[in-house]
């Protein structure tokens, strides 16, 4: 791979328009398109140049990036539809296919057979981090690949994130995306139970807060993403849960995961409890909220039985008796995680 890539970047949504902005910066050729006019629109006004259709944007391509939402768009678009050439078809022979959208395993595998068939190299590498972290370059990216593929990927994902791990091979990269997420939609769960259970008992969330975060229940959904206001100053909880990680993705990526369960065989009780619960939440008003606002679902499922809590959140200091006493406990709570955003 030369110093300088030929990247065709697809799909110019809202993590594509950040992470191909991030490859122009950095001197690389870019050709953007996306079947979405304002999403090209939207790239112009980022400084990427944009081509008139795939075809014109895999012209001399060393790299086809593709950013989009489902897997059948990516095989879609790789095998092409309703009679015309695909980008398999389309792209010089050993061109590199690198696909960062977040898709089912079998899929990327499906994906990568394609384009070694027809001559191409293939590389899986979803990401995490969100569009802070495309915007920031800060992104992790999950590959799944050969080790000369990955290699030759790598500093073109070394531009658009802070960490490249090489998960092993085609589908390792959607495989680590699935299982990682899959432990963060429950543990996101338990978490919010927690706390409304806290509640009930008269437990203050900066004592429930101080006690877990330094002790065994201790994880990402409490100590950065905590799904109530006041102990992470930064958490999505603070500013009404807007995004962050939305409700819609979280239940995409757990049906990613139940899908993998069911092809691999595994017992998955929490995970399939998780997509169901994070389903619900998307389709009832969550979708576009921060996934960790499902424990507003929660406190509004258990109100029965407690005139006080019904359906709104009570203050971060409502708590019985002992609670003022509770929870003042400082520097030794685990802060910020460094990636603002799973996702
Ligand atoms: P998005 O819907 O904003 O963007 C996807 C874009 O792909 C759309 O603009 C769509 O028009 C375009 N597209 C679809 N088919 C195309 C084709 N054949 N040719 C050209 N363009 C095409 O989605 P997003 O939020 O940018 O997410 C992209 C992927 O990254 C998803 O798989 C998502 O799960 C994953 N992801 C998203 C986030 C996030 O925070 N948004 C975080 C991590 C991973």
């Amino acid at each position: 791979m030369p110093d300088k890539y030929t990247v065709a970047f697809l799909g110019l949504g809202h993590m594509g328009v950040p992470m191909a902005a991030n490859l122009v910066t950095a001197g690389h050729s870019v050709a953007g398109y996306d079947v979405v006019p304002a999403a090209l629109e939207a790239a112009q006004s980022r400084q990427i140049p944009v081509a008139a259709g795939a075809a014109d944007a895999l012209a001399g391509a060393d790299v086809v990036l593709t950013m989009f939402q489902s897997g059948q768009q990516v095989l879609d678009a790789y095998r092409g539809t309703g009679g015309g050439p695909g980008l398999l078809a389309a792209a010089a022979p050993g061109t590199m296919f690198l696909d960062c959208s977040t898709i089912n395993v079998d899929e990327a595998r499906e994906a990568a057979r394609l384009a070694i068939e027809a001559g191409h190299r293939s590389v899986d590498a979803p990401v995490s981090g969100g569009v802070v972290g495309a915007e920031a370059g800060t992104l992790t990216f999950m590959v799944g690949a050969g080790d000369d593929d990955f290699e030759a990927v790598r500093p073109l994902l070394e531009v658009m994130g802070k960490r490249v791990v090489h998960c092993g091979a085609h589908g390792a990269g959607q495989a680590a995306k699935v299982c990682n997420n899959l432990i963060l939609g429950v543990s996101m769960i338990a978490v919010s139970e927690a706390f409304v259970l806290g509640e009930k008992l008269g437990l203050s969330h900066q004592a429930l807060f101080d006690v877990a975060s330094a002790a065994s229940g201790q994880c990402w959904a409490l100590t950065t993403n905590c799904p109530v206001p006041g102990p992470v100053p930064t958490s999505p909880a603070n500013r009404d849960y807007q995004p962050g990680f939305a409700g819609a993705l979280m239940a995409k990526d757990l049906n990613l995961a139940v899908n993998a369960l069911h092809s691999t065989g595994v017992t998955g009780r929490m995970g399939q409890l998780a997509a169901e619960i994070y389903d619900t939440f998307a389709a009832e008003g969550g979708a576009g909220r921060d996934f960790s606002a499902i424990i507003t679902d929660i406190r509004e499922k258990s109100a029965t039985g407690a005139p006080a809590a019904h359906g709104t959140a009570p203050p971060p200091d409502a708590a019985g008796p002992g609670a003022t006493t509770a929870g003042t406990a400082t520097g030794n709570a685990p802060t910020a995680h460094d990636d603002g955003s799973p996702e």
